[in-house]
């Protein structure tokens, strides 16, 4: 990243949000040369260490094109995790542990029997466990069957966007960018700053995930209020990411995360405690033998943000009035960025994409626009 008092030099693109999928935008376009300005109030520097996430996916139980969708973004973040982790030693953001998704109900159970019997999956990516074998994976005391994913893992996911956008091309500028700040001319855009600053470029990406609705007010994009808990490590503590009514991570730092909410009525910024209190009332639905650990009172660390959501759960990137979006991430931008990324950026160079045709066309904001 360029430090903060070098001149800007004109970039060849801006994004406005380094979040998740800002961040790996910029960091994939400057791995094929491109200068980038990224804008984001809340740049990950230094990163919260208790903003953390898990890779996981739930295959439909027909391998449908959503699920060969989320198949191939699942096995391209993996490979773009462990890559970008290897070129930055020094921040520790990614462990690949595997994830394990528990048939954690009978109708979850059910679900998996059906998936596994009606697919051959390869098992580098998806095996089914028995309940012994989930317990000898996870250290913990497991009763249900499950889903072992071993390119899975865990995230600390502000390291991850701090690790990618640190790159000689990439520049960061702490700043809220408005939609009426950015203007079209003949062949490039340009964004004025508070500051006075005026970029131009010619690719111009929105990736502000749930606040995406003040540049395209014409998509019915949703968002929804997520928190996750953090609690010190017990002796008891999963070894591996697991995935079920929630997550559950293995510790980092000395604490265990636990997630999410789902908050659909909620637009409180701030973590709270009845949050909180409802990931582990959750936990203790699908993994007790974890809850019963964690049971005693604990000092509790959490992070609360906001999914950006879409009618049909499939994420959103492609070309919008000139300009490109990235949003619609869900509660699975983790699985999806990397992937996104290389799609966008091969629309914007023309060349040819990661994606056949009927993906592109699933999450192309124009399809809200067909009939
Ligand atoms: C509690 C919780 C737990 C989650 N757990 C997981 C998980 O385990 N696995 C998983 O895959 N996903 C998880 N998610 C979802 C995941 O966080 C999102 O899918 C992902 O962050 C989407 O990336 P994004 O870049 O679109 O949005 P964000 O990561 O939210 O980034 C948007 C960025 O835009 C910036 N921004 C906003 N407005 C502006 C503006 N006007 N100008 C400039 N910048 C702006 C913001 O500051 C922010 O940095 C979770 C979400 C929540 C809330």
């Amino acid at each position: 990243m360029a430090p903060a008092d070098e001149p800007v030099p004109s970039p060849d693109v801006i994004i406005t949000g380094a979040g998740v999928a800002g961040s790996i935008t910029a960091r994939r376009l400057a791995e094929t040369g491109a200068r980038v300005v990224v804008l984001d109030p809340a740049p990950p520097f230094p990163p919260n260490p208790e903003r953390r996430g898990a890779l996981y996916m739930k295959p439909a139980v027909n391998y449908s094109p959503e699920t060969r969708f989320a198949h191939e973004a699942f096995l391209a973040a993996s490979a773009f995790y462990s890559r970008l982790q290897t070129e930055h030693a020094d921040i520790d953001f990614w462990s690949p542990t595997g994830t394990l998704s528990l048939a954690w109900n009978e109708r979850e159970h059910k679900r998996q029997e059906k998936l596994i019997a009606r697919n051959q999956w390869d098992p580098a990516f998806l095996q089914p466990v028995s309940p012994q074998k989930a317990s000898s994976l996870s250290g913990l005391e497991v009763t249900v069957p499950g889903l072992w994913f071993p390119a899975g893992g865990h995230l600390r996911v502000d390291a991850l966007r701090q690790a990618a956008l640190t790159h000689p091309l990439i520049r960061v500028i702490t700043t809220t960018a408005h939609a009426q700040q950015a203007q079209a001319g003949t062949d490039r855009w340009y964004v004025q700053m508070p500051s006075g600053d005026r970029f131009q470029a010619q690719t111009l990406i929105f990736a502000t995930g749930a606040a995406s609705t003040q540049w395209a007010p014409e998509l019915p994009l949703g968002c929804i209020r997520g928190q996750l808990t953090t609690l010190p490590a017990t002796k008891l503590t999963p070894r591996v990411a697991m995935a079920g009514a929630g997550y559950a991570l293995p510790p980092f730092g000395g604490r265990v995360c636990v997630g999410a909410t789902f908050d659909r009525h909620s637009d409180l910024e701030k973590p709270d405690s009845h949050s909180d209190q409802a990931n582990l009332e959750n936990l203790a639905h699908w993994l007790p033998s974890l809850a019963e650990a964690l049971a005693k009172p604990q000092a509790y660390g959490n992070w609360a943000g906001f999914r950006s959501t879409t009618p049909d759960h499939m994420p959103l990137a492609g070309e919008l009035n000139g300009h490109y979006v990235l949003a619609g991430l869900g509660g699975k931008g983790l699985m999806y960025a990397p992937l996104l990324a290389d799609h966008l950026m091969a629309l914007r160079l023309g060349a040819s994409s990661p994606l056949d045709e009927d993906a592109a066309e699933r999450i192309a904001p124009s399809r809200f626009f067909q009939r």
